[in-house]
Parts: C-alpha cells; structure tokens; sequence
C-alpha cells in the first residue's frame, strides 16, 4: 500500500502530499516517521491507496509508526482539505490545530502512577515474619487482600524495603495504571430545574430536527439549562456533544454547571489549562471517555466522534473568530461539522450578531426565542443618565448624581455593584466635552482613532490622515478632550468613598494568573455588600443573584470605536452588562452614563428593543453597503523590507485591479495602503482593502488565493482575512 503523507515542517514551499510504501499496520491518521531529505521527520497519514504516480526506485518507506493509535480522524482530514481551500492555508497548519501541540513536540508524556495489588492474605504473612520486623507488621495488618493502594504512599508510611519485602514475597503485585489529570474546577451541587413551558419548547424543537437553530434568549432566560437538557438526551441516545462558551473567564461557572450534572463524561478544552491537563482531557475525548467537551474556541476541533449536537454560547462574541495563523472561523468549522455528523447546531445569544438574525429572518437558521426571564423576572431599569448635563451642573466628576445615589442605597441594603468600563482595543477617539461631538471620517462615516504619536487622526478604514482636533467645529469650544477612564481610577475613587466595602477590579491587569477569574469571581460573590469593577471580562455570563445595581461608566468608548461594528458591539456589551442586575429576588437598576443620549443604540438598550435596534442598524448598514450586505476582504502582507513588501503589495493590487474589471458589479471598494498599525515586529505591514456583494464571492476569494500564490515569495508573508473584526 501506499501511504499520503503530510510533513511536519515549517516551510511553506512543502506544503504538500507525499507518497510513502506504508507498512503492514498503517492506518489512516496515524502520526509516522518519514525519511525527508537527509533527515526523519515527522508527518500524518492522511489517506492509503493502491498506486503510487511515483517509481518504486523514487518512493522511500515509512519508518515507524510514533503512535499505536491514529491521532487524527477521518472527519478531520476531510476537514482539513475543507479548510485548507476555505482559507488558503496549509496542510499543515490545520493538521496542528487538530492535536495538543504538545504531542507533536513530545514534551508531555501520559502520567504513570505505580500501584501495588494485594493478592493474598497478609495477616497470615505477618505471623510468618520475625517479631522485630515491625514494618512490615504493621504494613500487613493494614493491607487488605483484593484491594489496590498506591506505593508511594505505602512506602512513605512503612518504608521502602518493607514494601520491597512484600513485592518480592509475591504478596504485593505492581501495577502501572495511567491517571488523568483533571482540570479543577468549583465544586457546586448539582440543580436540575424543571423546564419552563418555554424552555421545553425550545429543547423539543431542537431535538425534534436536525438543522440550525438560533436560540435567541434574553439575559437571565434560562439558556444553560436548555444546553444542559439538550445534551442530556443526546448522551442516553448515545451521542456526544460539543459546547462551546466564548472565554475562560466564563468556564468556571458554565463547567462547575456541566461537572455537577455530567460527572466525569465532561472533558474540559481551553488554553488556560497546564500542558498535562490538557493532554489528558485530549486523550480522554479521542478514546471516548469523556463524551461531552466544554471548551473555548479550539475545542470545535476536539477529536470526539458520533456528534449529535454543536452548542456555540455567546454566539456574538468575536473571539470565536480566529485573528491570528491560522485564522478561521468558528461557526464555518461547526458547521461543517453539523453536517458531516448530521446533527443539529446550536447558536445561542441574548443579543444576536446582525449576521446571525438576518440569517434566522431569511430561514437559513430556525429561530427559537426565549423572550422573558425565568420566573417572570422583570428585566432591570435602565437610566441613561446625560454626563454634558452633569457637566453644566457643576459635576466633572466621573460618576454622576444618580449612579452616587444608587450605590449608596446599594450599599446600605447590602447588596452588590457591578460597574463596567468599557474598554474594546486599546486605541482611543477624541470629543468635544462641550457639545459631545466626535470627528469621523469624511468618507467611511467611521470615528477616527487618535494616533498619539503623529498627534494624527486617522480612519482604520481607508487610511485618510486628518489634523488632531483643537477646535470643535461643531460649537468652536476648545474643551476637547482622547483618551479614557480606567479601571484603576474608578477602584481608586470608590475606595475612597466607601472605605469599608470591598472592590474589586477585573481586568487584563489583575487576571493573569492561572485561576485568577475565579479566585476574584468567588471573593466578590462573598461579599456582601461589594462592588466589582471590570471591562467587558465582568459583562457576560455571570449569574450573581444579589447584584441590584449595573453602572456603566462611559458607555461611548467602543461606540465610537472605528469600526462599523461599534454600534453593535456597544448594543451587545451593554445588553449584557445590564443583564447581570436583577437575577434573583431583588430588584435591579442600571445607570448608563453617556454624553450621547439621543443615540439610537442607547433608546433601544433602555427598552430592551433588539428587534428595533436590528431593523436600525441594517438599514445603515444597506446604505454604506457594508456586512452582512457585503464581505470584507483584507490581504496583509509583511515582509523586513518595506521595498519588497511595497513591490509585492502593488504588483498584487495591479491584478486585482484586472479581476474588478471583470466582476465590475461585485466589487464595491478596493483600495491597497499602509496598515494603520505599520510595523509589528520590525515588519512593514501594507495592506489591500475590499468590500464585495456576495454573489460570486467564493469565486473572486479562489481568485484572490491564485493572485497571492503567483506573487507572493519567501521573504513576504500574506494572509487573506474574511470579514476581520480588527483592522489595525
Ligand atoms: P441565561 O444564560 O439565559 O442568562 P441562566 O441560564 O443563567 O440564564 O439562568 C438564569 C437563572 O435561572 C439561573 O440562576 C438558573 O439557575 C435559573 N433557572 C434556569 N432554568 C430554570 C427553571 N426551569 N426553573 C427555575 N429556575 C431556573
Ligand atoms: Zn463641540
Ligand atoms: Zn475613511
């Protein structure tokens, strides 16, 4: 037979196939060692086939298989060549998402603990010894025949040669046995709730038929007992499943949920865990022990077989969107997935992507909704408070009068405040503080991002330069003011206020220790009264039931961001912060604090109206022809040499200039520029920027891949990006 083989090596020029004469055990999958060039080197197995187009005298011989059991299904190698066309990547590339990376570099090995099984009676034994031995008396007595205790813990006990002596003696028998390292998790009792009416209708319909479903459920709905029931009944029919939750921060909660009602069948996938654990969970899926991944991003690659349904929580979270190599996109995996398994997909948000309700209102997903909260909660009050007319009523302070009168209250209820900074990228816009007025871009109807450096503005989108603000063109004051409050200034100022209370902060700051989510997420639950204060990390998925007040300090900051996605995104975040108030028995109050309150977006938050705020959006997104009426394409090329990167940039624009021409009715912009960010590691970053209609969109993206392929050389390197979130 002969093997297909993909290497494992880092060069792009040897991306490809490879034909070796397998041997007699090869199986598909399988990681092997192949003769390469002058060396061995490692590679996968992807396919067997009688012939080869090689002669015998050309094709070399696997060498050995490295594992006895294949490392990569037959589902993903079909994924792979999926993938690979979708996103020009390499075969490679995708192959390494597929496996811990710590298997290909043989850093993590299985944990081996040494037990010792009794095999006879040792009271008898102990009488046979002599009287001093008092070791092994004791170690005899305490042993029990039939039973299995670990020897390190013998040994440390009774000593190491009177556990020699027993094993020896033939009474203790060594057995090696492979321990799984476990993520930890909380502890938490299991709940089973009875399903509401509402949530039953959910979990019927999607077991009913296998398809896509976009399970829309307001905060506080009860979505995760629906994912819990789903599962349930998939496991009895004897399927598997895979649920998705957008970030670390969240998995404590939604895991401590998953282990107290699934026990061990739950395997745990995200980068957060040690190497060993990491493996292990792996290990345990791809051998069928653990039937249900809980994980971040990458777990849609987890190696479980038989799926009977995809859950992605959060569904309009960005980060199940890969920015970096190998970029792909979450739900095109699950997707295909879905399909290979024939199983049903879950998508599930209280705030919906644009893209994903459009998609549920042309009947590409079935909708499902869950519209109030469990129990008939109401949802929570929101205030937009007016920070410009605070302002002219003598407050610059950064809270304002009805945010201070809700804490205060707060406090002395003993209850809990959550009050959120909202802080999306890093870069920064500029504002009037007079009128609240905020410059864009003449051309894209963007903010433009205030580049400290140049004391510059600049659109992210087409790259105009416009001069830094002195003067508000809008009112002529010079109250001008970039940048923005942190979440160390509003503890700093809380502290003040209230000495005794405990704050807490949460953010990229406090949160980069292992386990440091939890340690802070289970601190503030405690207290009572607290406050905790974070960015977009404290928004999403936490369910604390004493939590009455939401303060929102500048709600404007990704409002304003430069991307035609900030509304939505400011939408999103907001909703979700207004939704950790309110869960339980006490009511709930959010202050918004804002210095535009007649934006759209904010009339729409307040009463909880996603449907209106959809309508709103996509009409403005129809008239700037941008997603879901269009794609956004980005090539970005990086090379040391601004000369060759400059060269390679425009012979590529040159062409896509010929492929406009013939699909003059799909292209809507196009234009080739400096990347706003220009240099990233010494790498001069240029760019070409499109935005196509989506009728012959996977046509003109192969396209765009062979325009890339004939021009791009060794010392550039070039990524096609589909709709990215981030453009810097
Ligand atoms: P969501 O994810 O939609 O924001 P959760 O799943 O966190 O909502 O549920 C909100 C609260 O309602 C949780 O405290 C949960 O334990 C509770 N809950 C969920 N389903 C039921 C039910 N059928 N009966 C009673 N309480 C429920
Ligand atoms: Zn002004
Ligand atoms: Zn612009």
């Amino acid at each position: 037979m002969i093997a297909e083989v993909i290497v494992d090596i880092t060069n792009s020029t040897v991306d490809k196939v490879f034909d070796y004469v397998a041997l007699d055990d090869t199986i598909v999958g399988q990681r092997v060692m192949v003769p390469f060039g002058r060396r061995n080197i490692q590679g996968f197995v992807i396919a067997l086939k009688q012939f080869s187009d090689l002669t015998d005298d050309k094709l070399k011989t696997i060498l050995y298989a490295i594992d006895d059991y294949p490392v990569i299904l037959p589902e993903h190698i079909e994924l792979m060549h999926f993938m690979v066309k979708k996103y020009h990547l390499r075969f490679v590339d995708c192959l390494r998402l597929f496996i811990p990376s710590e298997l290909r570099s043989d850093d993590v090995k299985p944990l081996i603990k040494t037990y010792v099984y009794v095999q006879c009676n040792t009271q008898e034994y102990a009488k046979s010894v002599r009287k001093n031995a008092k070791n092994i008396i004791a170690l005899c007595n305490f042993l029990v025949k039939g039973e299995r205790y670990l020897k390190s813990e013998l040994t440390k006990k009774y000593s190491q040669s009177a556990v020699s002596k027993l094993i020896e003696s033939g009474i203790l028998q060594i057995e090696q046995v492979q321990q799984n390292r476990t993520p930890k998790s909380y502890e938490m009792s299991e709940q089973k709730h009875k399903l509401t009416p509402m949530q039953k209708r959910a979990v019927d319909a999607i077991l009913n038929k296998n398809d896509t479903y976009l399970l829309f459920g307001v905060t506080g709905s009860g979505k995760t007992e629906v994912y819990m029931s789903v599962i349930e009944n998939i496991v009895n029919s004897g399927k598997n499943a895979i649920m998705l939750v957008p970030e670390i921060s969240l998995t404590p909660q939604v895991l401590a949920h998953f282990r107290a009602r699934f026990g061990n069948n739950v395997a745990i996938l995200h980068s957060g865990l040690s190497v060993g654990e990491r493996f292990d969970e792996w290990r345990r899926v791809l051998l069928g022990e653990a039937r249900i991944v809980v994980g971040a991003r990458s777990a849609i690659f987890a190696p479980i077989q038989n799926l009977g349904i995809i859950i992605i929580d959060e569904e309009h979270e960005t980060s199940y969107i890969s920015e970096s190599n190998p970029r792909y996109n979450t739900f095109d995996i699950a997707k295909f997935r879905s399909e290979y398994n024939k199983c049903s997909l879950v998508l599930a948000s209280a705030t919906p992507d644009i893209d994903s309700y459009q998609k549920a209102i042309d009947g590409e997903y079935k909708l499902l909704t869950l519209p109030t909260r469990i129990n008939d909660k109401p949802m929570p009050k929101i205030q937009i408070v007016d920070m410009l007319s605070e302002i002219r009523n003598g407050n610059t302070g950064m809270f304002s009068s009805a945010l201070l009168y809700e804490l205060d209250k707060c406090i002395k209820e003993k209850h809990q405040a959550m009050f959120f900074i909202n802080r999306r990228g890093y870069s920064s816009f500029m504002r009037c503080t007079n009128c609240g007025y905020i410059p864009k871009c003449t051309d894209c109807d963007v903010t433009l991002v205030y580049h400290k450096k140049e004391n510059k503005l600049k659109c992210h989108y087409c790259g105009k330069r416009f001069k830094a603000l002195t003067i508000c063109p809008q009112c002529k004051s010079t109250a001008i003011r970039n940048g923005a409050i942190g979440t160390e200034q509003v503890v700093a100022q809380l502290h003040e206020m209230y000495p005794q209370v405990p704050i807490y902060q949460m953010d990229n700051d406090t949160t980069r220790t292992k386990n440091a989510y939890q340690k802070i997420l289970s601190q503030f639950g405690k207290s009572k009264p607290g406050i905790l204060v974070g960015t977009q990390m404290i928004a999403k998925g936490h369910d604390f039931s004493d939590v009455t007040l939401v303060g929102i300090i500048d709600a404007d900051q990704s409002l304003y961001h430069s991307d035609y996605k900030s509304t939505e995104k400011t939408f999103e975040l907001i909703t979700q912060m207004a939704g950790r108030a309110g869960r339980d028995k006490a009511e709930g109050k959010v202050i918004l604090q804002t210095y535009a309150p007649r934006h759209y977006a904010y009339r729409f938050i307040a009463n909880y109206d996603y449907k209106s705020f959809f309508d709103k959006e996509l009409s403005i997104r129809k008239n700037t022809m941008f997603p879901p009426f269009t794609t956004i394409l980005r090539l970005l090329f990086s090379s040391q040499s601004e000369e060759i990167v400059r060269e390679i940039t425009k012979l590529c624009y040159t062409n896509i200039k010929h492929l406009r021409d013939i699909y003059l009715d799909d292209f809507v912009y196009l234009d080739a520029m400096k990347s706003p960010i220009t240099k990233i590691k010494n790498k001069i970053r240029y760019q070409i920027l499109m935005r196509i209609k989506h009728e012959h969109e996977d046509e003109i993206i192969q396209k765009l891949y062979e325009i890339c392929d004939k021009h791009t050389n060794a010392k550039v390197s070039m990524f096609v990006e589909i709709n990215p979130q981030n453009l810097s």
